[in-house]
């Protein structure tokens, strides 16, 4: 292992503040210098959501003296916020909502980046035997999105407050 990972801190991409997001990235996992030193090294994640968490992540396996960094997503470009449930932050903080794939490769600092297209996605869960939702992929929400695109989440449940 290049990375052990520390289970004891929470999930980075929901701290609100990017100096605690950082801080976190920086204490969830710890890099094996012994393993990394003149590597070429694959890394893969599920998924890029502001950047600035793989930034940091790149940034450690080089410091620790990685020769090449490769990044490889098991998902298509998070180019639209979720509003059904799952906490994604706003789209203009979507890093692929403003920027191509080499554009992000440039910011997160690796080698090369590429990502599971929407059709290999597709093919992956054809047998799941229902039409699965791609909203926060492809921005074809099944459910109208909120009309205030600031909003994180689709109200539930509509009051009518009868006077
Ligand atoms: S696939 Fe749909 S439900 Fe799942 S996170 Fe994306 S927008 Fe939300």
């Amino acid at each position: 292992m290049g990375l052990i990972r520390n289970h004891y801190v929470g999930r980075t991409f929901i701290e609100p503040q990017q100096s605690i997001r950082h801080f976190g990235a920086k204490i969830k996992l710890n890099p094996i210098k012994d393993f990394l030193k003149g590597k070429r090294v694959i890394v893969i994640d599920d998924s890029i959501v502001r950047g600035t968490t793989s930034h940091k992540i790149i940034n450690m396996i080089r410091n620790a003296g990685a020769r090449e960094i490769h990044v490889r997503i098991s998902s298509p470009p998070t180019a639209h916020p979720c509003f059904y449930g799952i906490d994604t932050p706003a789209k203009t903080e979507l890093i692929a909502s403003s920027h191509t794939v080499s554009e992000i490769n440039r910011f997160i600092t690796s080698d090369s980046l590429e990502y599971l297209s929407i059709e290999g996605l597709r093919e992956s869960v054809k047998n799941g035997g229902c039409d699965f939702c791609d909203a926060c992929f492809t921005g074809e929400y099944p459910i109208e999105p909120p009309v205030d695109l600031d909003s994180r989440q689709l109200t539930l449940f509509e009051r009518e407050i009868v006077i």
